[in-house]
């Protein structure tokens, strides 16, 4: 590929000296599990989220899992997910015992639409967990007052939004608690898996840090049946250092995106992503629609471009699920999303030529 769709092993060249030493100064240390540098991505992350707390996980479908855990939630209660979605924000759900209850999104926004999420409520809902789909915050607002009212916690799903404005204020510290993935192709990643959870609930995090910790606050001292989800702290160490650079890379994709949605405007079937008034988009994915989807990314692959699909088929479709007994057609807005959505290379280091090149190749697709 001439312009792939990701190039990681780029974005983290662009601060090997820094990751390098992070890993010696680790390797040296002679402590790997919950230590020094966990300690210190914790409290870098809260600040720069602008919580309380933020406590290392093992992964981000963990933390949302181990949210949904620590709030008491399980068998018998329901959870609203979005219908369009990574399947994560499901599984955390249905790991607790949990159902999971789909929300269509706003078509132009891809993000849960709260009047369906009103409607969707029952005397069993017990959480909300709105994501932060491909890099824009959801309306949270709305969804708060929809928690006030009915007494639910919301969860936010930021896996794709790091650093990622509603109104200028982060992602993050918007619900009642936040997830985060920090795997490798997210804009904030480690070289391998990583999550952690923001909040300003000092109860919550204590439970926390317990339950991710096989419930033991005193070595060999087991208060609650946990789990074994740690950050690592050699992971910890080279997300302190990709940390620093967040908001400039951030930068970087606003300004592909700027390209994008000047230049690919106009194009006859062509969906550009709308960005909603209240936000500020970290661009995880630039995504665009074209009932043509397939043949699209065929012919801009044969021209040297990268695409992926995010994602190739909704939650409620997915053999995953058979058990809840969905069929196609029971979410439209989720299920046409699916068909014709297609995300464009998207990076921090990729250059306004780059970009110049995708926009070229669009363009030249005959459709
Ligand atoms: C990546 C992702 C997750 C899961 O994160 P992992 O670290 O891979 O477990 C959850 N939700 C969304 C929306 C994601 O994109």
């Amino acid at each position: 590929m001439t312009i792939p769709f990701l190039d990681l092993k780029a974005i983290n060249l662009a601060q090997q000296d820094d990751i390098e030493a992070a890993m010696r100064r680790v390797l040296h240390s002679g402590w790997y599990v919950l230590g020094k540098e966990v300690d210190a991505f914790e409290k870098a992350y809260a600040a720069y989220c602008g919580t309380r707390h933020a406590i290392g996980v093992a992964n981000g479908l963990d933390a949302i899992f181990l949210i949904l855990k620590a709030y008491g939630i399980g068998p018998g209660d329901e959870v609203i997910v979005p219908s369009n979605t990574y399947i994560a924000t499901w599984l955390a759900a249905s790991h607790c015992g949990a159902t999971p209850v789909p929300v269509e999104p706003v078509e132009g926004t891809y993000n849960l639409d709260p009047a369906r999420v009103a409607a969707a409520i029952t005397p069993r809902t017990r959480a909300i967990i709105p994501v932060h789909l491909y890099g824009q915050s959801a309306d949270m607002d709305p969804l708060m007052a929809l928690a006030r009212e009915h007494n639910l916690k919301v969860i936010e799903d930021g896996a794709q939004a790091h650093g990622a404005l509603y109104h200028g204020r982060k992602v993050g510290s918007l619900g009642h608690a936040a997830a985060f993935s920090f795997y490798p192709g997210k804009n904030l990643g480690a070289l391998g898996d990583g999550g952690a959870i923001t909040t300003d609930d000092d109860d919550l995090a204590q439970k926390l840090r317990t339950l991710r910790n096989y419930g033991s606050q005193k070595k060999y001292h087991n208060e609650v049946p946990g789990f074994n989800s740690r950050l690592d702290e050699l992971q910890a160490a080279v997300l302190s250092v990709k940390l620093t650079t967040l908001d400039q890379f951030n930068q970087k994709r606003r300004e592909i995106a700027a390209i994008y949605l000047r230049e690919l405007d106009g194009i006859p079937g062509l969906v550009l992503p709308q960005v909603a008034e209240w936000a500020e988009s970290a661009w995880h994915l630039f995504v665009i629609r074209h009932p043509q989807r397939d043949l699209l990314a065929q012919q801009l692959a044969a021209a040297g471009v990268g695409t992926v699909i995010h994602y190739p088929l909704p939650p409620h479709l997915q053999p995953a699920y058979a058990e809840l007994g969905y069929h196609a057609g029971q979410f439209p807005i989720a299920e046409i999303i699916h068909d014709e959505v297609l995300s464009l290379p998207m990076g921090p280091t990729m250059t306004a030529a780059d970009a110049a090149e995708v926009v070229s190749a669009v363009r030249a697709a005959c459709l």
